[in-house]
């Protein structure tokens, strides 16, 4: 047996949905898709030139002779109603810097087989080594579609993690997947920002997976407020949408922890949460808002309260006038000072408001 083989079948055995091993070069063509992409966005330079160096794995890691390509279904979870519709599902699952998570546990036992080998691995939970959804695609192990989300036949609900090895091989799976329909625009017309602007054209920068998470010391205009809806961290709907995603998820398995933080994760709860009570509970699940823009977790929570405006919620956007920051206490009088703001609250939630979104398209 190869050494090759020797890996996928104790991959498939620990759990791993997909394997596959590229050889270094063949991740040099994402710098092309990197300037296409910021060929097409004003801002693109400045948002996605900081990634070039995915594309030349052996600049970072000389040692690099391959690299290891794992894929992994997180869409069996359930997913708690009440947040469900707030937080990106990834994020509410992120195996990463979880050692409770069993696809956590999964993936270290089968580094360690990989160590156990004989091969050298370096990799990393995040960034990571190397741009991932171009990395299994390059290993056969799915397509990016017009979302740019990777897609295998058990859907987009599917988390990457590669290798860099110190071993020449290679790998490629096979995969039954169709493209998308030329018909089907259902994911760039169910954006809420628009930053999916067309096929396989997303802006970083509106994305409201970043808007919610960002750590810029920044507000948001009425506008973009208004478009990240009742979101509070990420954002599920180009996904949603997606008739390849159709019935993928499988709601079986509870996912270690998430019942002991779902209640500090409702907007009218995190409003009258310390912030070093965010930074102990939520933080460690949600890394990406970091120690020092924890207000971030405050200015998400009014405006998804306003979006989806409930009279219950008045008096939790009133104890944000008491917030240990003015950027929280003046997202907290725009809100009660504007009385027209409220009028969001009479739009659909998220969940209804993407289903109709994608129904008519
Ligand atoms: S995650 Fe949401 S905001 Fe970002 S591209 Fe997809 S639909 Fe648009
Ligand atoms: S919604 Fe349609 S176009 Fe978008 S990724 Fe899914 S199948 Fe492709």
């Amino acid at each position: 047996m190869s050494i090759e083989e020797e890996i996928r079948q104790k991959a498939y055995a620990l759990g791993i949905e997909k394997l596959g091993i590229i050889k270094p070069e063949a991740m040099l063509d994402y710098a092309d898709r990197l300037r296409e992409r910021m060929e097409r966005l004003p801002n693109g330079k400045a948002l996605y030139g900081g990634f070039m160096g995915f594309a030349d794995v052996q600049k970072n890691i000389p040692w690099a002779k391959s690299i290891i390509v794992a894929v992994f279904h997180y869409g069996h979870y359930i997913i708690p109603k009440d947040i469900g519709d707030r937080y990106g599902k990834s994020y509410l699952v992120d195996s990463r810097f979880n050692q409770d998570s069993p696809e956590r546990q999964m993936l270290i036992a089968f580094e360690e087989h990989l160590h156990d080998l004989g091969i050298k691995t370096a990799s990393n939970e995040h960034p990571g080594i190397t741009a991932m959804r171009w990395a299994a695609y390059k290993a056969g192990l799915g397509i990016i579609r017009r979302n740019n989300f990777l897609y295998t036949e058990k859907g987009s609900w599917v988390g990457i993690t590669a290798w860099a090895a110190d071993k020449e091989m290679e790998l490629i799976e096979n995969h039954s997947l169709v493209e998308c329909s030329e018909n089907c625009n259902k994911c760039v017309k169910a954006c809420p920002t628009a930053s999916l602007s067309a096929p396989y054209t997303m802006n970083m920068a509106t994305c409201v997976s970043r808007l919610s998470s960002s750590n810029d010391a920044a507000s948001y205009d009425d506008e973009t407020n208004r478009q990240m809806g009742g979101w509070m961290y990420g954002c599920n709907v180009c996904q949603e949408v997606c008739p390849m995603n159709k019935d993928k998820w499988e709601d079986t398995d509870v996912f270690p922890g998430l019942a002991d933080i779902q209640r500090f994760l409702l907007p009218s709860q995190i409003i009258h949460l310390s912030y070093d009570d965010i930074e102990k509970h939520i933080t460690p699940k949600f890394f990406y808002i970091k120690k020092e823009s924890l207000w971030r977790w405050k200015l998400n929570a009014i405006n998804a309260m306003v979006n989806d405006y409930k009279e219950e919620y008045l008096e939790d956007i009133q104890y944000a006038l008491k917030d240990e920051y003015e950027v929280v206490r003046e997202a907290a009088r725009r809100a009660l000072d504007t009385p027209v703001r409220f009028g969001y609250g009479k739009t659909m939630s998220n969940s209804t408001r993407f289903k109709e979104q994608g129904d008519d398209c």
